[in-house]
């Protein structure tokens, strides 16, 4: 039996996912030949590269206006492209500072200029969302991350300003229903929601960019992308392929409004048991929780021995937390299973009954 993966990234994929990609390493839809070793300019892999980017705008609804792009290098060359793209020579960007990734993304963005922190939630380890921030009206764009992966935070409504909106949407991304006409710049690395590790899913409302005044690499530059159709060097084939078939899953499923639904029973069965079984408590607070990773500890340290034995048994796997802290960290992304949960669920009900 396989085991209930509970990993933060990369992360669970949806079964037949893993079994369709699996196939077409070994023979790429009956072509005598894998997906791996064909040209990315055949017409098979075309095809794919524009299944995917159709996928994408169908399932998140996008109005007119927006490329989508595949591109390389995570969302950690994203910090820095998004400001290259977008932050204007003598310009200023706004940030808002939610846990270690927007704090990687803001130094990347130093490199370009003037970085204001307009909030921050450092002071409690990130275990909050900041709110009652200002917006400045004279930022080239206003930065956040979605859902703090790492401390299990997310937002629940978007920043609202007259800049720019500039999101890493990385590890929430197809997991609810938003409207991306507010968005201006998304990205996300494909290996938390979408897909396997090696490719970054950008989306870019086109009119926003070339109003830099600086000189920009074509590597780094969006334009280049979006002129070559996310093809301008050799593209991630085995990571788009596996991404289009993660988004066919989830339109078979539905769509978003769908699974939005099952995420959102998934995480409420969850945080029911932390905050129900005495010997748990959440680390996030409650109204800022994230419906993709949950954060949790045991009220008594000591009883960890306990309950690991307990996780192995139900086969249970990548439940630790994050070093910064500690702890468990469930993912329960998109591909995760209900039943699944519920069995974390038990092993929880378990160690109570143990230690009663
Ligand atoms: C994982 C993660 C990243 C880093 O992604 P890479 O693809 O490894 O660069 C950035 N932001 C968020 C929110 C993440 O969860």
């Amino acid at each position: 039996m396989k085991k209930h993966n509970f990993s933060a990234g990369p992360s669970i994929l949806p079964q037949e996912v893993l079994k369709k990609a699996s196939e077409a390493v070994n023979n790429f839809n009956g072509i005598g030949l894998s997906l791996i070793e064909i040209s990315h300019r055949s017409k098979e892999f075309i095809e794919v590269m524009e299944t995917s980017k159709k996928l994408v705008k169908e399932l998140l609804n996008l109005p007119e206006g927006y490329s989508v792009l595949f591109l390389q290098g995570g969302a950690s060359l994203e910090f820095l492209m998004t400001a290259y793209n977008l932050l204007k020579v003598d310009g200023k960007a706004a940030y808002i500072d939610s846990g270690a990734w927007s704090a990687k993304a803001l130094k990347e963005a130093k490199f370009l200029g003037e970085v204001d922190v307009i909030a921050s939630s450092k002071d409690k380890i990130y275990n909050y969302i900041p709110k009652n921030y200002t917006i400045p009206t004279n930022a080239d764009y206003v930065h956040y991350t979605s859902n703090n992966t790492i401390y299990g935070t997310q937002f629940k409504e978007f920043p609202k300003g007259e800049s720019l909106l500039v999101c890493d949407m990385s590890s929430d991304i197809f997991s609810r229903v938003l409207d991306f006409s507010k968005f201006d710049l998304v990205y996300a690395g494909a290996q938390k929601n979408m897909g396997p590790a090696g490719t970054t899913l950008v989306i870019v409302k086109d009119e926003i960019l070339g109003e830099t005044g600086r000189a920009i690499p074509s590597m780094l530059d969006y334009q280049t992308h979006i002129s070559k159709d996310s093809m301008f060097n050799t593209p991630p084939v085995f990571a788009v392929y596996t991404s289009m078939l993660t988004l066919q899953w989830l339109k078979n499923l539905g769509g978003v409004s769908a699974i939005e639904k099952l995420n959102n029973e998934k995480a409420a069965a969850l945080y029911a048991e932390i905050d129900r079984n005495p010997h748990f408590k959440g680390f996030a607070e409650v109204e800022d929780r994230s419906l993709m990773n949950v954060t949790f500890n045991l009220t008594i340290e000591t009883h960890k021995d306990a309950f690991n034995a307990l996780c192995d048994a139900a086969s249970i796997s990548g439940l630790k937390g994050h070093r910064s802290v500690g702890g468990y960290r469930a993912s329960i992304y998109n591909a995760m299973s209900i039943e699944s949960v519920q069995v974390l669920v038990n092993a929880m009900q378990q160690l109570e009954k143990q230690l009663a």
